[in-house]
């Protein structure tokens, strides 16, 4: 998916001053942005006063949404650099092109991971005959110095490994989770999975005290470490728990997003992370003269053009410890 702001704002990521060291309880309810013609979605990261959740960078709810007599999803062409999206389902499909060849339907609790690496260009759209309903999320990972300028690649894992308990399923999306691990590229310490409660279910989730974590409610009533999550909204924990507790008062889904605080800096602007200004600037122009990036193949329509750079330059923030 893309960020389609058309006049987005530089956004300085990373370093350690904005995490918490020890469990905290900060409820994001998340922005309204439109997304193409057809789609709203929350955004969730970054908001205000939260840029990431470990190397998460990125996160946009949206749905469910009918989409019966509607083209559902249509992001054209876009370039990204420096990060791996992360497509997940909970209803509906999206059919994935990028511009070293891949194509890719992923369907619900399947995983869609595309790594730009040193650059990228896709596009996704809901298929022509689709299912009525769409829901899903959209993350970001930022990429670590020593590994963003990897060869882009994408990656479709349709069985993903599960950690069950009475009351609870969990699918690991990303990363490790209770000793199973998913098979996607991980390039720094995370976890992404998705969590299945049953009704009246209470567990308690083991996590890792030195992540940082947050948890997006997808669907149903449930509570997080006792704070009610409603679908849409999200929970940043902060670090320093050994375990989770989650309750549902009916069936209920959750994202459990986490991992170490990433502490390099970071100047997210549009569909690029880069760490400098320049960088970021050089990215936009070989997308529009078509230098870099390659093309997408089989979308009908045109590619999206970047929006105008701020007037102020983007630098990014120096570390803080
Ligand atoms: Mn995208």
């Amino acid at each position: 998916m893309s960020n389609l702001e058309t006049a987005p704002q530089p956004r300085v990521c990373g370093g350690r001053d904005d995490v918490s060291g020890t469990p905290v309880h900060e409820l994001l309810t998340g922005k309204q942005v439109p997304l193409g013609e057809s789609t709203v979605v929350r955004r969730l990261l970054p908001s205000m006063g939260r840029r990431m959740v470990g190397a998460w960078c990125f996160v946009d709810h949206y749905g469910p949404d009918d989409i019966v007599d509607r083209p559902g999803m249509q992001v054209a062409p876009h370039p990204h650099i420096g990060l791996q999206t992360v497509s997940w389902l909970h209803a509906g499909e999206v059919t994935h092109r990028d511009s070293v060849g891949s194509l890719a339907t992923v369907r619900p609790r399947e995983l869609g991971l595309m790594t730009a690496g040193r650059g990228i260009a896709h596009s996704e759209e809901s298929p022509r005959d689709h299912s009525p309903l769409l829901h899903g999320a959209q993350l970001w990972v930022a990429l670590p110095d020593g590994h963003r300028h990897t060869e882009p690649h994408f990656e479709h894992h349709p069985r993903l490994p599960g950690v069950t308990a009475p009351g609870l399923h969990a699918t690991v999306i990303l990363g490790e989770l209770d000793g199973a691990r998913s098979p996607g590229a991980t390039y720094s310490p995370l976890v992404g999975a998705d969590l299945t409660l049953a009704a009246d279910a209470a567990v308690r989730l083991p996590v890792e005290p030195d992540f940082e974590y947050a948890v997006l409610s997808m669907s149903g009533a449930a509570e997080v470490d006792g704070v009610r999550v409603e679908p849409g909204s999200m929970l940043y924990l902060g670090c320093g728990r050994r375990e989770l507790p989650l309750r549902a008062a009916t069936d209920s889904s959750l994202l459990l997003l986490g991992g170490e605080p990433f502490e390099e800096q970071l100047v997210m602007w549009w569909n690029f992370v880069g760490r400098s200004g320049e960088e970021v600037a050089r990215a936009r122009a070989e997308w529009m003269t078509g230098t870099a990036f390659g093309e997408v193949h089989g979308y009908a329509g045109g590619r999206l053009p970047a929006p105008e750079l701020p007037p102020v330059p983007l630098r990014p923030r120096g570390r803080t410890r």
